[in-house]
């Protein structure tokens, strides 16, 4: 059995025209003899205003949460009746959807009296966009003629009770997951997952953290043995850097594991960063492709990337970013200072960027997060402390920089107009990251671009988009 594991974005299911396409592109996969697993994100924007509805209601802003409900509620039900024609699944599909939206006011109304969003009920609210999106689009696939089913995602995606951002576990799903849907794939079905929600060994709704449903379509692919894991985006693949800030982006054709897990860990967007864990250990490939131009290759991530004449393969930026400056002149560099330092972001389960370290100094980027003052407050009992906000990591990722020289050179030169504050080239070799103003990212990505992507390798990367592009 040739399973293909299909991940559609939340552009990819944003209304009825998108649903329409992503059937087409399904049916079109059976049509080759494949056995497709579809995983679908809520509908573009959705996840956002839930989380805005729930905000709402914990600070007790009742009419405003359920306002945001009654909106979703008609865009769920306008496109579900686009879509659907057929009479009796027609009134099934949206009472189904009256039902979900019944449960979902019942918890805003409850929140709005506690008056106190606990990460777990975070969760359970969110969920509700890919439980949605999910039951919407299988009744479209059916409507369209394929034979879809729909499989709750929290019967076999079992994770951690850390809500929010939970983390896999994955004996448990390599076993459950085909005990839920290889029997499906025997009946030639195709089953229809909602990415991003999981549950807790306790049965309670959980989450793999934003842009998790390109992660349940890498661990299903993995607990299934897929021969391919595909993510439908609304880009045409991995590109040299985002196409909104550098819009003469070219696509990447192929690149190896290491680089894409670089780049989705420095920013990119385009993947949740775990989605390669999975994959990886069972070398399968992954395929990034547009659901709105369905013929273009896309970009293929492989184990092992061709040799590529540009050092470079693509830039990402991470925004959102702090630096916190750590001075201690007289414990620096004694034993186990460190070690205690470090200890206090695992305390706070803060994940550190980078490092630098001087005699007396060390500088640490995080995630501008709330815990901050706390972290700085804990800090502060072993050394002086200082942190900034607003910062931006820019991460330019090539697995053929490795032993050239002159790059960093060339890379400085290139935004040498620009106040760098930190700099590491990381010991994976692969990449070469420094830190700015975030005011200053975006133009620091299209100087680098136009240095580094003038002369592109066409074995690599997409050049006859842009020959086309100039030719009109
Ligand atoms: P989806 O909803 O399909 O998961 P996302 O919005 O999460 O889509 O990711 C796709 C977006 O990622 C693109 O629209 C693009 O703006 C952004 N992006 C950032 N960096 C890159 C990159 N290097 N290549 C392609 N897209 C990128
Ligand atoms: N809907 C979730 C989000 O917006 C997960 C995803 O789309 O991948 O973060
Ligand atoms: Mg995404």
């Amino acid at each position: 059995m040739k399973i293909v594991v299909m991940k559609f974005g939340g552009t990819s299911v944003e209304d009825s025209a998108a649903i329409g396409r992503t059937a087409a592109i399904v049916a079109s996969r059976t049509a080759m003899g494949k056995s497709p697993v579809v995983v679908v994100s809520a509908m573009a924007k959705v996840t956002d205003q839930l989380l805005r509805a729930a905000t709402a209601a914990s600070q007790g802003d009742r009419a405003g949460a359920l306002a945001i409900s009654s909106r979703l509620r008609c865009r769920h039900r306008d496109t579900a009746a686009d879509l659907v024609k057929d009479a009796a699944e027609s009134v099934a599909l949206a009472r189904l959807i009256d039902e979900k939206f019944a449960a979902l006011e019942e918890i805003l109304r409850g929140l709005s009296a506690i008056r106190e969003l606990t990460p777990r009920i975070a969760d359970l609210i969110v969920s509700h966009g890919e439980r949605l999106s999910s039951r919407v689009v299988t009744a479209a696939f059916r409507e369209r003629g394929i034979d879809a089913v729909h499989v709750d995602a929290r019967e076999f995606i079992i994770t951690d009770s850390e809500f929010q951002k939970a983390a896999p576990i994955h004996d448990l799903i390599e076993k459950r997951t085909p005990e839920k849907l290889a029997p499906h794939l025997r009946s030639n079905l195709v089953p229809v997952i909602g990415g991003f929600i999981a549950s807790n060994e306790a049965g309670l709704t959980t989450t793999l953290g934003r842009g998790g449903s390109d992660y349940t379509g890498a661990l299903v692919g993995g607990a299934l043995d897929a021969e391919t894991i595909e993510i439908w985006t609304d880009v045409d693949g991995i590109m040299t850097a985002d196409p909104r800030v550098c819009p003469d982006a070219l696509r990447v054709k192929e690149i190896s594991f290491e680089e894409a897990a670089e780049l989705a860990y420095f920013g990119a967007k385009v993947l949740h960063p775990a989605t390669i864990l999975p994959a990886v250990k069972k070398n399968i490939p992954v395929q990034v492709l547009n659901s709105r131009n369905a013929a273009c290759e896309g970009t293929r991530i492989v184990s092992l990337a061709p040799h590529c004449k540009s050092p470079f393969k693509s830039i990402a930026v991470k925004k959102k970013l702090s630096i916190i400056d750590i001075v201690a002149s007289r414990m620096l560099m004694s034993h186990g200072y460190m070690s205690q330092m470090f200890a206090i972001f695992d305390k706070h389960k803060c994940p550190v960027d980078m490092v630098s370290t001087s005699e007396v100094s060390v500088s640490l980027t995080v995630d501008s997060n709330s815990s901050l003052p706390k972290i700085a407050a804990d800090l502060s009992k072993l050394a002086d402390v200082k942190y900034e906000g607003r910062k931006a990591l820019v991460c330019m990722v090539g697995e053929d920089i490795r032993g050239q020289s002159g790059i960093a050179a060339q890379v400085f030169n290139a935004i040498r107009h620009i106040n760098v504050r930190m700099i590491s080239q990381g010991a994976s070799e692969i990449n070469m990251s420094f830190m700015i103003e975030e005011d200053d990212a975006d133009e620091a990505v299209r100087s680098l671009h136009a240095a580094f992507f003038q002369n592109p390798d066409p074995a690599v990367f997409d050049v006859e988009a842009r020959k086309l592009a100039a030719s009109l």
